[in-house]
C-alpha cells in the first residue's frame, strides 16, 4: 500500500484511514497549522509575537512554523523567544542548552527568565520549603502558577501582542476533562485557540497554532524534520492528575478513534455560551494585585500568595 498522494513508501495513517508518506504528512501536517492560525485568526501583521519555549517537541515544532509563517509574509523580525528555567535539577539545564543552539542555528532572538531571579527560589527549593512546612501543594501547582506569571510579564516585557504557546490537541483535551472534573468553571471558559475573556493591557493573550494537532503528530513532525530534541520527562510529571488525564484519554482513543477531537470540537461549539455566562456572573472587570500590581481575582495573587508562603 503506498501514500494516499504519492507513490512512496506511507509513515503515518489518518483518522479516517488514508496514509501518507514523510513527504506529504509534512505538508498535511504544517498546511493544518497554518489554516488553524487563519481560522482562529491567531496573528496579524500589526502583531509582535514572543513564543513560550521549553526545548520540547511542542514548543519547538511551534517556533519553527510561527518563524516559517512570518517568513512568508517578510515578518520574521516580529518573534522573539521566551524560556523560563524553573530551576529543575538535572532537567532543565539540557533542553536550554538545546534551544540555544536552535535559535542561534534559526536566527531567533531568545529570552530566558528564571523563578530564582523572579521569585527568589527555584522550584526545587520552592519544593523543599513547601514539604517542610507541610503545604498540600504539588510540585506543578506551583510551577504552573509561577510559569503563567513569568510568561505573561516576561512577554510584556518584551513588547508582545501575542504570547504564542505550543499546546496540542492532547493537552487541551486534557485541559477541558481536567477542568470539568475539578468543577473549575473559571479557568474552562479560558481555554480555546485563542484565549482570554477579559481584554486588559496587562494580560498578553495567548494562541495556539498547534491546537488541532495531536501529539502523535507533533512527535511524529519532529521526528522526520529531524529536530535533535534534548529532551527529558520533568522528574514532577509523574502521577500528577493531568499525566493519569492523559493516559486515560489515550487509551480512550486508542479503542475509540476521534475521542480527542470530539472533547475539542465539543468545547469549542460550547465556548462561546460558556464566555457569556462567565462574564455575566463574574463581571468584565479586572482588579489587579496589591502587592505585586498584576491582574488577579483576589486581592493577593496566587503568585504573591506563593512567594510568601514559601519564603
Ligand atoms: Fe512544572 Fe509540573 Fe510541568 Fe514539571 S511537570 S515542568 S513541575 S508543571
Ligand atoms: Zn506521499
Ligand atoms: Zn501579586
Amino acid at each position: 500500500m503506498s501514500c494516499k498522494l504519492c507513490e512512496l513508501k506511507p509513515v503515518y495513517k489518518l483518522e479516517n484511514g488514508v496514509k501518507l508518506c514523510k513527504g506529504c504528512f509534512i505538508s498535511y501536517f504544517e498546511d493544518k497549522v497554518f489554516k488553524t492560525i487563519k481560522r482562529f485568526n491567531l496573528f496579524s501583521h500589526e502583531d509582535k509575537l514572543v513564543v513560550a519555549v521549553s526545548g520540547g517537541k511542542d514548543s519547538i515544532t511551534v517556533l519553527y512554523l510561527t518563524q516559517k509563517y512570518l517568513k512568508k509574509r517578510n515578518l520574521e523580525k516580529n518573534l522573539t523567544a521566551l524560556a523560563i528555567d524553573e530551576g529543575i535539577k538535572g532537567y532543565r539545564k539540557n533542553t536550554l542548552d538545546f534551544l540555544k543552539n536552535f535559535c542561534k542555528e534559526h536566527e531567533i532572538k531568545l529570552h530566558i527568565h528564571s523563578y530564582k531571579k523572579n521569585y527568589g527560589k527555584t522550584l526545587d527549593a520552592a519544593i523543599k520549603t513547601s514539604q517542610k512546612k507541610d503545604m498540600n501543594v504539588s510540585p506543578c501547582n506551583i510551577c504552573g502558577t509561577y510559569r503563567r506569571n513569568a510568561l505573561n510579564t516576561g512577554a510584556r516585557e518584551l513588547g508582545a501582542t501575542k504570547l504564542v504557546t505550543g499546546h496540542n490537541l492532547d493537552d487541551e483535551a486534557q485541559s477541558i476533562l481536567l477542568n470539568i472534573f475539578k468543577n473549575n468553571f473559571k479557568i474552562l471558559t479560558r481555554l480555546g485557540p485563542n484565549n482570554g475573556v477579559v481584554k486588559d493591557e496587562m494580560f498578553i493573550p495567548r494562541v495556539k497554532p498547534l491546537y488541532l494537532t495531536s501529539e502523535k503528530e507533533v512527535r511524529l513532525y519532529t521526528l522526520i524534520k529531524e529536530f535533535d530534541l534534548g529532551y527529558d520527562e520533568c522528574p514532577y510529571a509523574k502521577g500528577s492528575f493531568r499525566g493519569n488525564l492523559g493516559s486515560m484519554i489515550n487509551k480512550l482513543e486508542d479503542e475509540h478513534k476521534g475521542v480527542k477531537h470530539s472533547i475539542v470540537n465539543f468545547y469549542l461549539e460550547t465556548q462561546g455560551a460558556l464566555k457569556e455566562k462567565y462574564v455575566e456572573e463574574f463581571g468584565s472587570t479586572v482588579t489587579y494585585c496589591s502587592i505585586c500590581g498584576e491582574p488577579s481575582q483576589k486581592k493577593i495573587c496566587n503568585t504573591c500568595d506563593f512567594k510568601k508562603l514559601l519564603k
